[in-house]
């Protein structure tokens, strides 16, 4: 029997994982979910002698159960190969108490690349299996990351084009020439004059219109996604929480079924809701901390049971987090309610309304896996200096939020005893002006690759072949358009009228 996929906000149509891949979202605007999350159902004395890839195996045939096992592994191996720059795939590295997941290591040295190298794969295949004969348009907002992450792994696949939305004045300068100079024919990178959550409205727009389904159905082109809202983003970021947790097993710093933390920094809410999935599968975990930075939604949330998006957009250190609507959180609230899709889509209509709803106090009292806060710009600083002058290790401004707030979750609980993993999203190389500023004001006269010749220095670790890559690249794409215009440059670069 397959495991069958409805969305958040009718569970009356099921269907195939390889159709909810291809979908992206759900006709009425909700996020496909499985009708129940599956157990794991290898022991964690197997899961500690395997590879990643062979984890992946485990963790993803329980979702995406109507694809053959030659299908999925052959997906696997072609993600997780030498595009990582270490065959352990996540490393885990220690450091001043907490166990740091460093999901780092892929193509574009952020965590995007754990999801987004395979979705590539996934979605060809599940083309295939589907016999869809259009040309796959991926429409993606970014907040920084996904975009470049999204690219190099769509570039020059074939039946795909990719088109990809960032706010121009709201990424870090490494993160906008990462985007900027893209090779690939079918690759397309457009600044918005707004911010991240006006790209992703806009883009959800689409993914909706009937009309505009149909005229590019006309032109031989279907629209999906390589958001996080695709379940075949969520899928793969479930595997390196079981993969996290049998290597601590393998390192005997973990016994058997002895529950651990998980911190993670958090924006779209789709990195945590996999430790979330991970949880329910039977991974022993204890609390999910979600973090966040100056755009603290989600930590008014789990304090409150109010969910209000009313506020300040502020730019922040850490721009992948600057995020007020987090679209994943969608999948928790449908789960909070019971599985009860006409109550999750009465609040997402009050949302959308009114930028706000309020959970119910039965709801809010199954939030108890949670616990949330957040780091200021500030205290984010403060963090990546002391653990440098402390330790050596040199964190980038996303994973300094979650360490920032893993500090307040022990001083709040006193619980220091429980072994935690800080899932770390972003290699500092990334973020090397606000690192480097962080840990001394004397860098700021710098330029940016001279700051990056100077972390490798500090933290004594190579320069990253991400970043080597676009010293001297040139600029491929120079789009930029207004919000109400992300329709129109659509149509105009797949040329369709
Ligand atoms: C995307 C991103 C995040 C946020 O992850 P979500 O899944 O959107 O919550 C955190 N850190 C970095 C570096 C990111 O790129």
């Amino acid at each position: 029997m397959d495991l069958l996929y409805s969305s958040t906000r009718n569970s009356e149509k099921k269907i195939t994982a390889s159709q909810a891949i291809l979908k992206g979202l759900a006709d009425d605007g909700g996020l496909f979910v499985p009708e129940s999350i599956p157990a794991l159902d290898v022991s964690v004395e197997e899961l500690s002698k395997m590879s990643y890839q062979q984890v992946a195996y485990e963790v993803m045939k329980l979702f995406l159960t109507d694809f053959t096992e030659e299908e999925l592994k052959n997906c696997i191996n072609r993600a997780y190969d030498s595009k990582f720059d270490t065959t352990e795939i996540a490393p885990l590295k220690f450091a001043d108490g907490a166990y740091y997941l460093e999901l780092f290591h892929g193509s574009t040295i952020a965590f995007k690349d754990m999801a987004l190298s395979i979705l590539p794969h996934l979605l060809i295949t599940s083309a295939k299996k589907n016999n869809v004969k259009n040309e796959i348009v991926i429409l993606t907002a970014t907040s920084g990351d996904t975009g470049k992450a999204a690219m190099a792994g769509f570039a020059d696949v074939e039946g795909t084009q990719i088109i990809v939305f960032y706010p121009k004045n709201g990424v870090s300068p490494i993160q906008e020439k990462q985007m900027l100079t893209q090779k690939g024919a079918n690759t397309h990178v457009v600044g918005i004059h707004g911010n991240f959550d006006q790209a992703q409205s806009a883009v959800k727009a689409m993914f909706n219109d009937k009309a505009l389904a149909e005229t590019m159905d006309a032109a031989g082109y279907q629209f999906s996604s390589a958001n996080s809202i695709n379940i075949g983003r969520l899928v793969p970021q479930i595997v390196y929480y079981v993969y996290a947790y049998s290597k601590l097993f393998a390192q005997r710093a973990v016994a058997k079924d002895e529950k651990i933390n998980i911190v993670v920094p958090t924006g779209n809410f789709g990195n945590i809701l996999a430790a979330f999935y991970a949880k329910n599968m039977g991974l022993p975990v204890a609390k999910l901390i979600c973090a966040s930075n100056e755009n603290k939604v989600l930590y008014d949330f789990f304090t409150t049971g109010e969910y209000d998006k009313n506020r300040e957009f502020i730019l922040t250190n850490s721009p992948s987090m600057d995020i007020l609507i987090s679209s994943n959180l969608e999948r928790l609230i449908y789960r909070i309610a019971g599985n009860d899709a006409n109550k999750n889509a009465q609040l997402m209509a009050s949302l959308a309304k009114d930028g706000k709803y309020t959970v119910t106090p039965e709801m809010k009292e199954k939030l108890s896996d949670f616990y949330g806060n957040y780091t200021s710009e500030k205290e984010t600083a403060e963090v990546i200096k002391k653990l440098y002058e402390d330790t050596g290790y040199i964190i980038d401004t996303h994973t300094a939020v979650a360490a920032g707030v893993y500090d307040k979750y022990k001083e709040a609980t006193g619980d220091t005893a429980t072994k935690t993993v800080i899932a770390s999203t972003a290699s500092p190389f990334k973020f090397t002006r606000s690192v480097m500023d962080a840990i001394d004001p004397k860098y700021d006269s710098m330029t940016d690759f001279e700051l990056v010749d100077e972390l490798s220095k500090l933290g004594n670790v190579k320069v990253p072949n991400a970043i080597e890559e676009i010293r001297d690249a040139k600029i491929l794409h120079n789009t930029v358009c207004d919000v109400d215009q992300m329709e129109n440059t659509v149509k105009k670069m797949l040329g369709v009228q």
